[in-house]
């Protein structure tokens, strides 16, 4: 066939040389799909080749987040994926003009009608979650990102034995609450076996025009969890960025276009593109 592709779960291949991170949380609201499209943004502009899976089924936000509109297409037995391109703007301003980074996006979202409730089970996820991996041509790809449901569930079972390389993100506001729901989504990985790359703390003080800080969601909430899942997990599980609140992120969100491409200079786009580094 034309694509070459067998239909097999590239991903779940040891010698698949695309790094694999989950971007999980232990609840929602937390800005778990923003950092993952802000992380993607981030790393096709350094020219990198990037796919998102969004299967975060009640909440997938992915599409509106990156202002995909065109749907996937069909080639023989294959799902082709929307492709988001880098803004021309922000290859120059990174002096990547030369190197063409992109987004392949395939969200749960694209097969709904009408935007309607699902109440999905975790068998008809598992087999989502697989035929996105299975049937969709990535092509070759630096990074592929996962946006999962968040908490513990039967999607993170699915997801270690779908992509048992994948690398986990966790992600969490600076209030102690979040971080204990958190800390539970990271030790999962002592069951699946999974690493855990790294923290991200979002939501944290914003600084206001006089110089002085809000912490509307508290503070230290990341230094705290990435302190207790290294205890926990008897490895560096580094603190990769703490995010600001910040109205940039949120208008770019709604705008379709990520704040590290929108605002590049603002507060949260710098140290969203930390995490994209550090990870
Ligand atoms: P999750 O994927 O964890 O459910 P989202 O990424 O959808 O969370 O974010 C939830 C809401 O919070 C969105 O409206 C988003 O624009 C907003 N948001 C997330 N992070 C920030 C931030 N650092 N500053 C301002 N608004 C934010």
């Amino acid at each position: 066939d034309q694509l070459g592709h067998t239909k097999t779960n590239p991903f779940a291949d040891p010698a698949n040389l695309t790094q694999v991170y989950a971007i999980v949380s232990g609840k929602g609201g937390v800005g778990k799909s923003t950092v993952t499209a802000n992380i993607a943004a981030s790393l096709a502009t350094e020219g990198l080749s990037v796919g998102i899976v969004d299967a975060d089924v009640h909440g997938f936000s992915i599409p509106g987040l990156l202002n995909i509109t065109q749907p996937p297409t069909k080639l023989e037995d294959m799902i082709l994926p929307p492709v988001v391109e880098v803004p021309a703007s922000r290859r120059v301003a990174a002096g990547r003009d030369d190197v063409p980074g992109s987004i392949r996006v395939i969200s749960i979202g694209m097969f709904l009608e009408d935007n309607r409730p699902i109440a999905w089970r975790g068998p008809m996820l598992h087999r989502a979650l697989e035929q996105f991996l299975t049937d969709v041509h990535f092509g070759d790809l630096d990074v592929l990102l996962l946006d999962l449901p968040p908490g513990t569930g039967d999607i993170a079972i699915s997801m270690s034995q779908l992509v048992p390389n994948a690398g986990l993100v966790v992600v969490t506001t600076p209030q102690p609450a979040a971080v204990n729901v958190a800390e539970r989504a990271g030790t999962m990985s002592l069951q699946t076996g999974q690493k855990v790359v790294g923290v991200v703390e979002n939501m944290a003080a914003m600084v206001m025009p006089d110089g002085t800080r809000m912490e509307m969601f508290g503070s230290g909430g990341g230094a705290m969890l990435s302190e207790r899942l290294g205890q926990a997990l008897d490895t560096e599980t580094p603190l990769l960025g703490s995010v600001p609140l910040d109205s940039a992120l949120r208008e770019g969100g709604d705008t379709g276009v990520p704040v590290v491409w929108s605002a590049p200079d603002s507060p949260s786009a710098r140290a969203l593109s930390d995490v994209a580094d550090g990870i």
